[in-house]
């Protein structure tokens, strides 16, 4: 394949890009979103393979290492779990970090890369920050990994003068960096650059260990930045026009997520990557579970839940973490057919943090096939729970918690939460009075027009359907 063949398939590629992350947007079009990713995928990668700069010795390795990925690709995506999906997703950004490093060091030290003069210094300075990004990228998102799946506890590492700490790790990276440019050889260079990749390892490890569990959404999609920029790093170092531009596509849009996070959290974007947050002003949030319930709760059966929504007229059900657990969605759907058809106003209120993954239940409640235009974001509805008879919440906790509002020195004062104690009664759905992912206690559970249904949410939900249509 020519060189300007692969120019015009590269184009072709960055047009289907840009189209699968627009139709990623939303729920109706995200099938089309993603057949458009994998076509402009496949075009790139055989581009790649096919043009001037692979050679014919090269091509088995390539086969070879696409059979290893693809094998292992596929043996995850059919046995991870819905609620395993956002570990996997931290997992895959560490490995687009590792690349990143990887293709730095290998660069540095090709033999064939003859440059000399300005070109030298910017693929040395390509090399640097590729491999710096790349290692943040890396050890971070290993931490986030550990954390989303409960192998780290949530609460926030808080070293004494941590702020002091990764100003210094700057101020050596910066200096090995001249040191780097200045290296004569190669054999000069390697030690400068092995002192920034471990501090850029220990960056990545400190960063995520100081944020507190409810600030773990803002890390998840700023690390999904971090990874397009380590790819458009790479892309630099591998001068592959189609990867800087990837790169930058991903590292942009994960971007505007953390922005989005950091608005639906109510945090200042630059005091997350600080750390410390999620501490209630000193306080430090407890592991999840960790909290004392303080109260006494009023608990419902089944069939009273049931008696609950038949009387009403109105009904928000708000989804979280808990309903992806119990894979609860189908029922729920069910449910909601049942009550709409009994002339009953059914509406969701989606809290853009709920779950473990930006667009967590969005995703839950299309596979279900719950109609979208009764799916609503917390600002589209949140102003109407005082006009809701009953506010259903199926396995969510921090997103509707009131001490978000009330309690200053919360670990999670300030976040937007949807207002379910408005309504004239609110149902939670849990197993437990255990909390959720930032460990704080709930005090919507011990309001008086609140009701407890305590056990699995599919099982209950599946006794309430019951009850329902008896
Ligand atoms: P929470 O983690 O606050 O609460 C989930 C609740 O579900 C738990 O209290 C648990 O209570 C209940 N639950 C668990 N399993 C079941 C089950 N089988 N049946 C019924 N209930 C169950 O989830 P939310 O969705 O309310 O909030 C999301 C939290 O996760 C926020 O703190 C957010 O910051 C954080 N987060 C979000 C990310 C994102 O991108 N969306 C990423 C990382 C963190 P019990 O054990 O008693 O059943």
């Amino acid at each position: 394949m020519s060189e300007s063949l692969v120019t015009v398939s590269y184009i072709g590629a960055t047009i289907l890009f840009i189209l699968s992350l627009g139709g990623l947007s939303h729920p109706e079009t995200s099938r089309r979103g993603n057949l458009y990713g994998i076509i402009g995928m496949t075009l790139a990668v055989l581009a790649t393979i096919l043009g001037p700069r692979v050679t014919m010795a090269g091509v088995p390795w390539i086969i070879g290492a696409m059979l290893v990925g693809g094998s292992v690709g596929i043996y995850a995506a059919r046995v991870v779990k819905m609620t395993q999906m956002p570990e996997l997703v931290a997992l895959m950004h560490s490995l687009v970090g590792l690349a990143a490093s990887l293709v730095g060091f290998a660069s540095f030290i090709d033999p064939s890369m003859q440059l000399v003069g300005a070109e030298k210094a910017i693929h040395e300075i390509e090399i640097y920050i590729g491999i710096l990004i790349g290692a943040v990228t890396f050890s971070g998102s290993i931490i986030a990994f550990g954390k989303l799946s409960g192998k780290i506890g949530g609460k926030p590492l808080l070293l004494p003068a941590r702020h002091w700490l990764n100003l210094t790790g700057l101020l050596i990276v910066i200096y090995f960096g001249n040191v780097f440019l200045h290296a004569e050889s190669v054999a000069d260079g390697m030690l400068p650059l092995i002192v920034m990749t471990v501090i850029a390892l220990l960056f990545g490890i400190h960063m995520v260990m100081a944020i507190g569990g409810a600030d773990m959404p803002v890390v998840v999609s700023m690390l999904n930045s971090y990874s397009g920029w380590a790819a458009a790093a790479t892309g630099f170092m591998l001068n592959n026009d189609l990867l800087i531009v990837t790169g930058a596509l991903v590292g942009s849009s994960g971007a505007i997520l953390s922005y989005i996070m950091c608005r639906a959290m109510n945090r200042n974007f630059i005091s997350v990557i600080a750390g410390g947050f999620g501490t209630g002003g000193g306080t430090p949030a407890a592991a999840s579970g960790d909290a004392q319930p303080a109260g006494e709760v009023t608990a419902v059966s089944a069939a009273e839940t049931a008696e609950l929504l038949r009387d009403a007229r109105s009904v928000i059900i708000v989804p979280g973490y808990g309903m992806a657990v119990a894979q609860a969605q189908h029922t729920v759907n069910e449910i909601t057919q049942y009550l709409r058809e009994q002339g009953i106003n059914v509406r969701f209120g989606i809290h853009p943090v709920a779950g473990r993954m930006p667009g967590h239940m969005n995703v839950l409640l299309a596979e279900a096939r719950v109609p979208y235009d009764i799916v609503l974001e917390m600002d589209e509805l949140n102003e109407d729970f005082p006009d809701t008879d009953v506010a259903m919440v199926i396995g969510a906790n921090d997103i509707v918690n009131p001490a978000a509002q009330e309690d200053p020195n919360s670990p999670i004062a300030g976040m937007p939460v949807l207002e379910v104690w408005k309504a004239k009664t609110s149902i939670v759905m849990k197993r437990s009075m255990a909390s959720g992912y930032a460990g704080v206690d709930n005090p919507l559970f011990y309001k008086e027009n609140n009701r407890m249904l305590f056990g699995d949410a599919k099982k209950m939900l599946e006794e309430v359907f019951v009850a329902l249509k008896s």
